[in-house]
C-alpha cells in the first residue's frame, strides 16, 4: 500500500524538530530556472520558449525520479553529480533543438552551481524564522552538492538550522533512510518527534515516512493532484499545521 494512503491528519503535538528539503522548497534559481536557462541559451544562439523549457525539464526530471526509484543516485558524490548535470543539460538543450558543442551544457552547469544565482523563497524565510522563534529545532536534509552550505550562509539562513545534512557530503541521498537517520542522530530526536517538508513525493515524503517521521509535501504549483498525503502550497502553512 502506498505510504500516502496511510495518512493520518497531523497535529503539531509532539513535534520538536522540523527538517526541510532545499531545492524548490527553500531556495530557487533567480529569477527562475526557465528564465535563467533561457538567458544562458541565448548567449549560445539558442532561442527557447520558457513554457517549453518547463515542460521538457519536467519530463526529464520525471524520468530521473523513475530511475531514482530503481536505485539510481547522483547527488551523493560531487563528481557523479557534475557528470549527471552535464549530461542532463546536454540532453535538455538537445531536445530543445540545440546542435552545437558541449559549451552550452558546461555553461549551464557553471551558472546553476553558482550560489550567487539563487535566492530563498519569501515564505521560506518567514516560516523558518517563525518556527525558530517558537522554539522548534530546525534542520536541512537535502540532495545537493556541498556548496549548498555556502549558499545558506550567503542567504543568512545557515544559522537558523541546528543541523545541515547534505547528500554530497554524506555520500548517501534521499530517499535512502540513512540520510534521514543521520539528521535524527544529529538533532537527537526520535522520528515521531520530527517532521520533514519537501517538494518531492518520493525523496521527501516517502523517504521521511519510511523512517517514521511525519511528512508534508510542499506542492507550490499544484503538480501532484493525485497525491493523497498531507500537503501544503506555502511554507507558512506549517505554522498553522503545528499549532
Ligand atoms: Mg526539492
Amino acid at each position: 500500500m502506498p505510504l500516502e494512503e496511510e495518512y493520518i491528519p497531523l497535529s503539531g503535538k509532539g513535534v520538536h524538530a522540523v527538517f526541510f528539503d532545499a531545492g524548490e522548497t527553500l531556495v530557487h534559481p533567480v529569477p527562475s530556472f526557465p528564465e535563467l536557462f533561457r538567458e544562458v541559451c541565448l548567449a549560445h544562439g539558442l532561442e527557447v520558449d520558457m513554457l517549453q523549457v518547463s515542460r521538457v525539464t519536467r519530463g526529464l526530471m520525471a524520468e530521473v525520479e523513475e530511475r531514482q526509484r530503481e536505485g539510481f543516485t547522483f547527488s551523493d558524490d560531487p563528481e557523479k553529480s557534475r557528470r549527471f548535470w552535464l549530461r542532463f543539460y546536454a540532453r535538455l538543450v538537445g531536445e530543445l533543438g540545440y546542435r552545437g558543442d558541449d559549451g552550452l551544457a558546461q555553461d549551464l552547469y557553471r551558472i546553476f552551481s553558482d550560489p550567487e544565482r539563487y535566492d530563498a523563497y519569501p515564505d521560506a524565510r518567514e516560516a523558518v524564522a517563525s518556527l525558530r522563534d517558537r522554539g522548534y529545532r530546525l534542520g536541512l536534509i537535502s540532495n545537493f552538492e556541498p556548496w549548498l552550505e555556502d549558499l545558506l550562509v550567503r542567504l543568512g539562513l545557515a544559522d537558523l538550522f541546528s543541523v545541515l545534512v547534505i547528500s554530497g557530503k554524506e555520500g548517501v541521498e534521499k530517499p535512502h533512510p540513512r540520510l534521514f537517520e543521520i539528521a535524527l542522530e544529529r538533532v537527537g530526536a526520535r522520528p515521531e518527534e520530527c517532521m520533514h517538508v519537501g517538494d518531492s513525493p518520493n525523496s521527501d515524503y516517502r523517504g521521511a515516512r519510511e523512517v517514521g517521521m511525519r511528512a508534508v509535501l510542499l506542492d507550490r504549483w499544484g503538480r501532484h493532484p493525485s497525491f493523497a498525503g498531507e500537503r501544503i502550497s506555502d511554507l507558512r502553512e506549517l505554522l498553522t499545521l503545528l499549532d
